[in-house]
């Protein structure tokens, strides 16, 4: 085992054997590299985490987009440990209990306008899936079933069951697996480096990416078209925000023609941008909004969907013993899940975190900015506090630099950083202090050099 992952010389007592790495065949990760140099993290606090040997490792991905009020914070643990030795389960099939009751109407309360109704279940997967599905069913409710076709975009992510992965637009997600939905269509990216490179922000240039739209009602008919389902900022394809105007010119196309419109915002949600949820940053009303990661600061799984009163209301009226929608998870609103959400959005209200993410993105997005002159970097993308620096694809490896960096960072520069592909993203806790702007930029700016 590498000795700067798990402390150099002797190994903890308690720590992973050799052999104890074997078995974990681990998601979306080179397992046979990572396995001769494995990154072991095994605790966290705040804007940190810490190697089996103590060191101190500043998290500059917020785990993965999901600790957005830092790390095993204070009120989140003790609402979780209490939780914890109350109710083990609570079955929300037939039954309730409390926590999903009020995590949904705080949830409700924060979304804006009449986004007012809330359907749990435990991963952004599957509340893409959720959306996707009360979207149909929706339809057929309303008596539009020949309205079945979905559109999703280019370089969009919707994590990977197979409906998020037919309208995902990432070909490496799909490749492998034949079977797709039937059905979909994709928006063109709004990504467009020539005019857009550089940007702080939401760019000028593109809102007429959204037009495809229009083109892809009169190949297929508004009569057979659900819903449009798009990240307000594309976040696992490297940090594309959506360009200005952009998202109103999608909601006026999906009203002219009965569309459904599908925000997922299983990054954006929760203050990354500086707002409860993205939809309020861009004064842009969807008809669903899918969320996860930031819900429990991601100490216990949680995902979800929050719908309109007029979708939610088109389920209402069949005879009142019916069930209204067959879908849900057994551990839909798990009660941990419950207690965690609820300490989190407290804690979100009572540090005030979202506007404080509004009030540090000028500086974050000049301190990215700032390794514009670093060699290689071919573009940089801020907004809210996220960033991405674009750094060129080793010839026939592509993501090999990406992996390097991550390599490098943590293991050089104690620093945790993710890529996508040759793309590096920043994503850390909304609390990070100046001081922890400038250590990050600054351990990042040696990565680029030395990967370049
Ligand atoms: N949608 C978006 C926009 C995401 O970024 C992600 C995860 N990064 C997902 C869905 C999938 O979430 P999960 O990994 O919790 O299934």
């Amino acid at each position: 085992l590498d000795e700067m992952a798990l402390g150099g010389g002797e190994r903890p007592a308690g720590e992973l054997a050799p052999n104890d790495l074997e078995a974990f065949w681990m998601p979306f990760t080179s397992n046979r590299a990572f396995k001769k140099r494995p990154r072991i993290v095994a605790s966290a606090k705040d804007m940190h985490y810490y190697t089996p040997d103590g060191r101190a490792v500043l998290d500059g991905c917020s785990g993965l987009w999901c600790t957005n009020p830092g790390h095993n914070r204070e009120p989140i643990v003790a609402a979780i440990q209490k939780a914890a030795g109350e109710l083990d389960f609570g079955p929300t099939f037939q039954f309730g209990h409390p926590g999903a009751f009020r995590l949904a109407s705080r949830i409700a309360a924060l979304a804006p306008g009449d986004l007012d109704h809330v359907f749990f279940c435990n991963s952004g997967s599957e509340a893409v899936d959720t959306a996707l599905k009360i979207a149909l069913a929706y339809h057929n409710a309303t008596g539009n079933s020949s309205r079945t076709r979905l559109i999703g975009r280019e370089r969009g992510y919707h994590g990977v069951g197979f409906g998020g992965i037919s309208v995902g637009g990432m070909v490496a997600n799909r490749r492998t697996f034949g079977t797709m939905l039937t059905g979909v269509d994709h928006l063109p990216t709004t990504y467009d480096r020539k005019n857009q490179a550089f940007t702080k922000g939401e760019p000028e240039y593109g809102a007429h990416f959204a037009d495809e739209l229009e083109r892809l009602v009169g190949l297929h008919d508004a009569s057979t078209i659900a819903a449009v389902i798009v990240e307000p900022m594309a976040g696992s394809t490297g940090v594309i925000p959506a360009p200005q105007g952009y998202l109103k010119r999608l909601r006026e196309i999906c009203d002219k023609y009965g569309i459904l419109l599908i925000f997922d915002e299983v990054i954006t949600g929760y203050g990354r941008l500086g707002y409860a949820f993205a939809a309020e940053r861009y004064g842009v009303q969807p008809d669903l909004i899918t969320f996860a990661k930031g819900i429990t600061a991601g100490a216990v799984p949680m995902g979800g969907v929050i719908a309109r009163k007029h979708v939610h209301d088109a389920f209402m009226k069949g005879p009142e013993h019916m069930v209204e929608l067959f879908h849900g998870y057994t551990y839909s609103a798990h009660p941990l899940a419950c207690a965690a959400g609820l300490a989190t959005l407290d804690l979100y209200r009572d540090e005030d975190l979202f506007a404080r993410a509004k009030a540090l993105e000028p500086y974050w997005a000049d301190a990215v900015m700032s390794l514009k002159d670093k060699p290689g970097v071919l573009d940089i993308r801020t907004v809210g506090i996220t960033g991405a620096i674009d750094l060129p694809a080793r010839e026939g490896l592509p993501g090999q630099r990406g992996y390097e960096a991550i390599e490098r960072a943590f293991h050089e520069e104690g620093v945790m950083i993710r890529t996508a592909g040759d793309t590096m993203v920043m994503t850390p806790p909304l609390i990070i202090s100046n001081e922890q702007v400038d250590e990050l930029i600054g351990k990042v700016g040696r990565v680029i050099e030395k990967v370049m």
